[in-house]
């Protein structure tokens, strides 16, 4: 059986003091339970402070991009995968929207991200989703689809088991707009035949206006694994309200 995961990517948010808050309010509501793995991903400076207030919980750190260079040097302001698991992350975000909409990311870089994941031992969370406009002109399959295929090009079959994919569909992320469950699942489920074979394994979370309102019947479609949240997980009930829905 898939774990489920839900993860809260708190994006260029927090201070020293907010994320103490936010964790120990989540950690005193918080029971873990089988069968659910929660992750934090707070921006990367941070990234030893959220370790240190996690150590005796068994919530994990998150990453919420990576170097796709593997090997140390001379590569200014790039965090390598050695550095984020020598800190204590097993999870990666790589190819958030924001990545490849404000910094340009490709497919392509996107893809080598996640093999640098793979190549030390940290999971990619490895987002794809389309645009409003390619969603109004039915190109969302497609796009997804190439998203998807830059992966799975450079991926051995063996790895599969080792990548979460994370569908967000652009127009849905900040919006307060979240796909219906339906249109969700039709995409997680059009993920999972093109991951072929190994597809059964692969944990795929929603991303997107995730709430407490309507996680419930998001977690409750057959190929939806978990959450990547943004907003709702700066909010300490709210995220644990989300984490009791999976
Ligand atoms: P929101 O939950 O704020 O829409 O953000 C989603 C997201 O981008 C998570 O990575």
């Amino acid at each position: 059986m898939r774990r489920q995961l839900v993860m809260g990517n708190w994006k260029m948010n927090g201070s020293r003091a907010a994320n103490e808050q936010l964790v120990s309010t989540f950690l005193s509501l918080w029971q873990s339970v089988e069968g659910l793995e929660v992750a934090f991903a707070p921006p990367a400076v941070y990234l030893p402070q959220v370790a240190a207030l996690l150590a005796s919980s068994k919530v994990v750190l998150a990453a919420q991009d990576v170097s796709a260079h593997v090997d140390a040097g001379a590569f200014t302001g790039e965090l390598s995968g050695a550095m984020l698991v020598d800190i204590g992350c097993q999870y990666a975000i790589v190819g958030h929207s924001e990545r490849r909409a404000y910094h340009g990311e490709s497919d392509q870089q996107v893809a080598a991200k996640a093999l640098a994941c793979l190549a030390i031992g940290l999971t990619p969370v490895i987002c794809v989703g389309e645009s409003l406009a390619q969603r109004e002109s039915d190109e969302t399959l497609a796009v997804i689809g190439s998203q998807l295929d830059a992966v799975l090009n450079v991926l051995e079959p063996a790895q599969l088991k080792n990548i979460v994919i994370a569908y967000e569909p652009v127009w849905a992320i900040g919006t307060g707009k979240t796909a219906s469950p339906e249109q969700a699942q039709a995409v997680h489920h059009f993920i999972r035949a093109r991951l072929g074979e190994q597809g059964a394994v692969v944990r795929l979370l929603y991303g997107g206006s995730v709430k407490a309102s309507n996680a419930e019947e998001l977690f409750a479609q057959a190929d939806i694994d978990g959450a990547l949240v943004g907003g709702a997980a700066l909010h300490a009930e709210e995220f644990f309200q989300i984490c009791q829905a999976a």
